[in-house]
């Protein structure tokens, strides 16, 4: 079935048109900012001293094909995953329970945990949290039957690419319908540019609207409101606070939500760096209410009230390398702003969580705990999303954990990966890797990493990509979908559930990267951004 979607596909260009394509993506990209800043690799420094240049993201010159009842699931799917993830964000106890292992062995997840015991001793001051989550998923194809959805990660910090997915999904809706759809002069007709008869394969011709930009402005304008006026006295103007990397490239997807907020919702943002939270942020610890202010660097005289702090950073270890980077999240965590997200949202995020919810009964059904108020079958749906994942620790020594027995033989290990708590790509240990690298390390630190089960993408997909060296590629390829959603919640004294106060799902992200290449991030260089075309066969 998957084969006969991509036989012609993407269809095959004479050099004329490959070059008007080419051409088109390059201004296109530039004019509308589908764009980063070029890495030192790509630019090197002497060439951009003064850091004027930008360049267009690595994208793909076509949608890949995604079948419409996969991306209709997805969807239907979010905003209950957007549910769980507040509920377990919310129960201390239970990720308590999780994280007690990994402390003794994952220094990060260490200092992540006493960071929270620090503010919780000084008393929260917040009790409302944000998430704006990313669920990413992959098609998984057995045999003889049709490709299904799997869920790769769900992720709970600085979920990225919102802003500049819009403007690829917008990128290949021009491609395919300039000047007419019926018409197009960048694309070769083809039965999903719904062009070309073919009543076998039924699409509406270019990717569906993607909505991701609206959706995360509603997110943050929502806990925007949710904050209320300013607690200070005299009242201070109040601002939401994007803390971002030093350097960072991927600004003008950063750029794409603090604009929308702006235009859309009057709510001014300030961009701050993490290595400056200290010099130009203040949170008064004898103030009721905790305050967090800002003082632009660049108008002393204005204080603001944070009333969100949106982390586009410090979800790495690297990030946190020199001695003020974690006072820093400290002090931020302990502010009356509102965290997108806390602490214990970014810990519910993490790879060991994903696997523990895993267990179905006989073992503990987590699902129904965190989520007592849906259907089994609406659990079934999300659980059906699940690729098997197994722990790697063995509280009893006398039974091995089946991870560590499926990780340790090669014949096995062939058809997993290896997760360790980390974020960000780049830090995952594939196949045959697997066995050789656990020997490696002392038996008492595997319990840091979880074994995945690989998902097997359709075979037969291929893309051509525009990558951000400006070499044009056609591989084999594979694609990573994911799905924005937005969750705004409070936490009550004593009571586990919590209080959702807005919640909702909307856009998409589609990376895709050759076929050989095992991680997928497209700030770590290994993905294209892209968009979908979906499709139904008859
Ligand atoms: P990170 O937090 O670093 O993004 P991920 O869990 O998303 O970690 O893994 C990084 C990449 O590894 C994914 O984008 C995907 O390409 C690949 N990957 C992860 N899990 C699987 C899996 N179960 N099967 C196949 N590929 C996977
Ligand atoms: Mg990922």
């Amino acid at each position: 079935m998957a084969n006969k979607i991509y036989a012609n596909y993407p269809p095959p260009l004479s050099s004329e048109q490959e070059t008007l394509l080419i051409q088109t993506v390059k201004d296109w990209t530039i004019e509308h900012g589908l764009a980063v800043r070029p890495s030192t690799a790509i630019v090197p420094e002497e060439t951009n001293r003064e850091k004027v240049l930008a360049t267009t993201a690595p994208v793909t010159l076509f949608p890949s094909p995604f079948p419409k009842s996969c991306f209709d699931q997805a969807r239907s799917l979010q905003q209950t995953y957007n549910e769980l993830y507040a509920a377990i964000a919310n129960d201390e106890d239970w990720l308590e329970t999780i994280m007690k292992e990994l402390i003794q062995v994952d220094d990060f997840i260490a200092k992540l945990w006493e960071t929270h015991l620090r503010v919780k001793q000084d008393g929260y001051i917040q009790n409302i949290t944000l998430g704006m989550f990313r669920s990413d998923y992959m098609l998984h194809t057995a045999k003889d039957s049709p490709p299904s959805l799997k869920q790769v990660e769900f992720n709970t910090i600085s979920s990225s690419f919102g802003g500049l997915s819009c403007l690829v999904a917008e990128m290949h809706t021009h491609l395919a319908t300039y000047p007419s759809p019926q018409h197009p002069v960048a694309y070769p007709p083809h039965p999903l540019f719904n062009n070309h008869e073919d009543p076998s394969v039924q699409s509406i011709g270019h990717p569906p609207p993607n909505t991701a930009v609206s959706t995360l402005t509603a997110g943050l304008a929502a806990a925007h409101q949710a904050y209320g006026p300013s607690k200070s006295s005299p009242q201070l103007p109040t601002c939401i606070l994007f803390l971002v990397q030093d350097g960072e490239r991927n600004i003008f997807d950063q750029l794409a939500l603090s604009r929308h907020l702006h235009k859309h919702h009057g709510i001014p943002s300030f961009r701050l760096p993490t290595s400056k939270v200290m010099s130009y942020t203040h949170s008064d610890f004898e103030h009721p209410s905790r305050p967090l202010l800002y003082t632009p660097p660049s108008s002393p005289s204005t204080k603001y009230e944070v009333t969100v702090v949106y982390f586009r950073a410090l979800y790495a270890p690297t990030e946190y390398d020199n001695a003020q980077s974690w006072e820093a999240r400290y002090l931020l965590e302990r502010s009356g702003a509102i965290k997108c997200p806390s602490v214990l949202l970014h810990l519910a995020g993490s790879k060991k969580v994903q696997q523990v919810l895993t267990s179905r009964p006989p073992g503990p059904n987590h699902l129904k705990t965190f989520l007592p108020n849906h259907s089994d079958a609406a659990l079934e749906s999300l659980r059906s999303t699940f690729a098997p994942q197994y722990s790697l620790s063995s509280t009893d020594p006398a039974v091995k954990a089946e991870g560590i027995k499926l990780a340790l033989d090669p014949t096995t290990a062939a058809n997993h990966v290896l997760k360790p708590q980390r974020e960000g790509g780049g830090n995952n240990i594939y196949r045959t890797n697997i066995p050789p690298f656990l020997k490696s390390i002392p038996e008492s630190e595997w319990k840091q990493y979880i074994l995945m089960e690989l998902i097997h993408p359709p075979e037969e997909a291929h893309n051509t990509a525009l990558r951000r060296d400006g070499a044009v590629y056609t591989s084999d390829v594979i694609s990573e979908l994911g799905i924005f959603g937005t969750c705004l919640w409070k936490n009550s004294p004593g009571v586990k559930q919590p209080e959702v106060m807005h919640n909702t799902e909307g856009g998409y992200l589609m990376r895709t990267k050759a076929k050989d290449s095992d991680e997928g991030g497209v700030a770590a260089g290994f993905s294209s951004l892209d968009s979908l075309i979906l499709y139904e066969e008859a």
